[in-house]
């Protein structure tokens, strides 16, 4: 499933181009359409922040089978309920945006459904396949969530060879200062099995 990567002035690389401009003008805001199979993933009522994590594994192992994107999901999910408001997966190569990490997919669907850039203030949680990146991180503090939770770290990530960007120990204090309460490590082998199974897959390192 490895895409080679083409010359910017190839006929390939143009091609490629313009399905991601149809992809990206399908939802008709400008955001590109989340994969088909995601309409239908299941959403079941969780236990705990680690099933949390646990499903946004395997968000990422059915975007691997998929190959519909990276080896990376998301979850955002109420803290009192224990509900499911959003689902993620990477899709960073097949739309062409490098801001659409699993995270980012995922708030978009969240705050989409609970009604806009607020609507997450407080109550809500992101559980993720792997430790988010500087930018997620600030996208978690720009919804207000109250938890973060997450299965493989960046050094997994990173020994697979995906760029992970600066160090977060900064941005993560300040989370915590502001309450946040961030859970590391959750099914942490299974996490780090993800990327492996890409790796064997020869995947895209992008
Ligand atoms: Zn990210």
């Amino acid at each position: 499933m490895r895409i080679r990567p083409a010359s910017s002035t190839s006929p390939a690389h143009a091609k490629s181009r313009a399905a991601r401009a149809r992809a990206l003008s399908k939802t008709g805001s400008g955001l590109p359409a989340p994969p088909k199979w995601l309409a239908t993933f299941k959403r079941p009522a969780l236990a705990d922040d680690a099933d949390a994590v646990a499903l946004a594994l395997r968000l990422a192992e059915r975007n691997i089978q998929e190959e519909t994107g990276g080896p990376f999901g998301a979850v955002v999910y109420s803290l009192a309920r224990l509900e499911i408001v959003g689902v993620g997966v990477n899709v960073v190569e097949s739309s062409g945006l490098s801001v659409m990490h699993a995270e980012i997919a995922a708030l978009i669907d969240a705050q989409t459904r609970e009604g806009g850039y607020d609507a997450l203030a407080n109550g809500f949680g992101l559980a993720c396949s792997c430790q988010p990146c500087t930018m997620c991180l600030g996208a978690i503090h720009w919804a207000r969530l109250q938890r973060l939770s997450y299965s493989a770290t960046k050094a997994d990530a990173e020994k697979i060879g995906f760029d992970e960007g600066p160090g977060d120990r900064a941005i993560v204090a300040g989370l915590r200062r502001r309450g946040v309460r961030v859970i590391c490590g959750l099914h942490r082998e299974r996490g780090r099995q993800v990327f492996e199974d890409y790796r064997r897959r020869e995947g895209k390192i992008y």
